[in-house]
């Protein structure tokens, strides 16, 4: 117990446990699988009490024992392994301008089930909130009985209050102050209220915790939809800015003479790489933007148009790394089908305009969860409060989803 003890958290012995159990759990949820042994080097903590919170974990539904999968650690008995269960999960929305996607995603990050559907038009909040719920139920039908709920996480292209989920502004989805936290929780009933967060910055916590940027403690998610925003993590920790409305880099200035972006402005960096500009590039009809993937992939040399959208991401993308010196860009959304088709143009434009020294440290990739980025990282946003207090959570967790949602 001295480990959690010299860290200042937890004020007396039961604070410590249920403290070293979220931390246990939350090893177990990364790793998906790993062994005592290294649950024991990665807790500081001795085998015998390693041993007791895993078994508590167990009788939680939280995890299980297996057989050990690895090398044997050192000379002694081979150390057990220990598993996520799916005794809890979370349900996570990737809400887009263009399109809805639904997850029950368990313990371990594993995606269970996944619903998708169209949003609504006009972007009224109260009908996408319903559109939600109707592809919850779809997701939550074959859950396993007794598994509890423990959270629901959304993304959001926009700047999100954190203390009460109010959408401040989602300029593409026409929405200024949107209490959509407030209008979700009222169809969630007994679930409870949802926790929203910035896309990207879910974008860039998945793709640090799951994906192209394990073990990188310097790195950008650009998400690339209608809207251009960056997660961006700095030292391991998530630039959040003075109130939480850091990564807007879709509106820095980019063109003086540009087009007029949805925030209000000429000539802001999206208005020349979002989905608008690609799709005006290849002649993709504006009304079909939302397949603008299936578009891409059927480009194979990028025309003239498309190849300038690509020296306006290298140019972009060389100023975020002249300021924040990322080891990883993480390109995400549309930008990963359209990286690859203007992979030259956008290293040459970097080459030109970033400096030297953070250039030979960079890497610009494509996103290691595919296009799920945003979908886990609303996952990891709703098992929050799971991983930092497992009895605690589970106490309140909403054992019949279905019934929930059909009330
Ligand atoms: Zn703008």
């Amino acid at each position: 117990m001295a480990s959690a003890g010299r860290a200042g958290v937890g004020t007396n012995q039961e604070d410590v446990r249920r403290h070293n159990l979220g931390t246990v759990l939350g090893h177990v949820h990364r790793a998906g699988r790993l062994s005592r042994a290294e649950l024991t080097a990665r807790m500081g903590l001795n085998r015998s009490t390693i041993a007791g919170l895993v078994a508590e974990l167990e009788s939680l539904g939280l995890a299980e024992q297996a057989k050990p999968s690895g090398a044997r650690l050192g000379a002694g008995r081979p150390s057990v392994d220990v598993k996520a269960r799916t005794g809890a999960y979370v349900l996570a929305v990737d809400l887009r301008v263009d399109g809805l996607t639904v997850a029950r995603v368990g313990l371990g990050g594993v995606v269970q089930s996944r619903a998708t559907g169209p949003v609504p038009f006009g972007h009224d909040p109260v009908a996408i909130a319903s559109s939600v719920v109707e592809l919850m139920r779809l997701v939550v039908k074959d859950v396993e009985p007794g598994a509890a709920l423990v959270g629901v996480g959304v993304g959001v292209p926009g700047i999100i209050r954190a203390e009460d989920g109010l959408v401040r502004l989602a300029p593409n989805l026409g929405w200024r102050d949107v209490p959509f936290a407030e209008i979700l929780a009222d169809r969630l009933g007994a679930i409870g209220v949802p926790v929203l967060g910035n896309d990207a910055d879910l974008g860039a916590l998945a793709e640090h915790l799951r994906g192209a940027g394990v073990g990188v403690e310097d790195l950008i998610y650009l998400s690339g939809e209608v809207g251009v925003g960056a997660g961006v993590i700095v030292s391991g920790h998530k630039l959040e800015g003075a109130g939480g409305y850091a990564g807007e880099v879709g509106h820095m200035p980019f063109l003086p003479d540009g087009k007029l972006c949805h925030c209000g402005a000429y000539g802001c960096w999206e208005t020349e790489i979002g989905a608008g500009a690609i799709a005006l590039a290849i002649g993709c009809p504006p009304e079909r933007v939302g397949a603008l993937g299936e578009f891409l992939e059927g480009v194979h040399d990028a025309p003239p148009d498309l190849r300038l959208v690509g020296q306006h991401l290298g140019r972009g993308v060389a100023g975020l790394v002249n300021v924040l010196n990322p080891r990883v860009v993480v390109l995400g959304g549309y930008l990963r089908s359209l990286f690859p088709l203007v992979h030259e143009d956008v290293e040459r434009e970097l080459a030109v305009h970033a400096l030297t020294a953070p250039r030979e440290l960079v890497k610009v990739t494509l996103p290691g969860l595919g296009g799920d980025s945003v979908l886990h990282g609303a996952a990891e946003l709703a098992f929050e409060p799971l991983l930092a207090d497992p009895v605690g959570r589970l106490a309140t967790a909403c054992l019949d989803a279905d019934a929930a949602l059909s009330a």
